[in-house]
């Protein structure tokens, strides 16, 4: 490729908000990764299993929406088939995949993350816990992209059964302050249920601030 579509801005906003994954304890070691798209069909995706303190924007792969590789000599994410189904199915630009305590916590006692805070709103209404299926395959792709819902109910979060969550958003930035909040909400329900039974907003009520993000997000 040519130095000026080597996406080296892409790379590197993907390096840092690895970093960032691991430094805000999002993730452990090498677990988690991101995926930023470059252009309208060309993705920047996290290698597989490298330290992400050391990994450079020449590490980040560059593949397409097939996943074939473009540029890049790492071997991409294992995680790889979930990615590209969001980009491809869910119109995602930047996908985040975390391997949080809360939501992981969360993941073994609910099939929906409790509407304690109207910060759902965020991700369109309540978040779904996808069921579990093995790392790596199309059938967890698949689980995570159901979870996501389909038209009229679309999330641009869930969280994974066993495993962690994933948020896409427009920008790299607000999908990782999108899995920042999602850990948090978790960690809230997590703190309460310890003490006692907590109270829920409902559905209506969380409508209510869905309708309130969109409107102030056009003005
Ligand atoms: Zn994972």
């Amino acid at each position: 490729m040519s130095a000026h579509s080597d996406h080296t801005d892409v790379r590197q906003e993907v390096v840092e908000f690895a970093r960032r994954m691991v430094r805000d304890r999002l993730v452990v070691g090498t677990a988690g990764n991101l995926s930023l798209r470059a252009t309208e069909d060309l993705v920047a995706v996290t290698p597989s299993g490298m330290d992400y303190e050391t990994m450079t924007a020449d590490d980040v792969v560059l593949v397409d929406l097939d996943g074939t590789v473009v540029d890049g000599a790492r071997r991409p994410t294992s995680e790889l088939p979930l990615h590209l189904l969001c980009h491809r199915r869910h119109g995602a630009r930047a996908v985040v995949h975390t391997h949080s305590t809360a939501a992981v916590a969360l993941s073994l006692l609910c099939d929906e993350v409790p509407l304690v805070h109207y910060q759902t709103a965020m991700f369109g209404g309540p978040v779904a816990v996808a069921e579990y299926a093995p790392f790596g395959t199309d059938a967890l792709a698949d689980a995570v992209s159901a979870a996501l819902g389909g038209e009229g109910t679309e999330r641009s979060a869930a969280v994974m059964r066993h495993h962690g969550t994933l948020v896409h958003a427009p920008t790299l930035g607000s999908a990782y302050d999108g899995a920042r909040q999602l850990e948090w909400m978790c960690d809230v329900w997590l703190r309460a249920s310890a003490v006692g039974r907590p109270a829920l907003l409902d559905r209506g009520q969380v409508d209510e601030i869905v309708v309130r993000m969109a409107d102030y997000g056009q003005r």
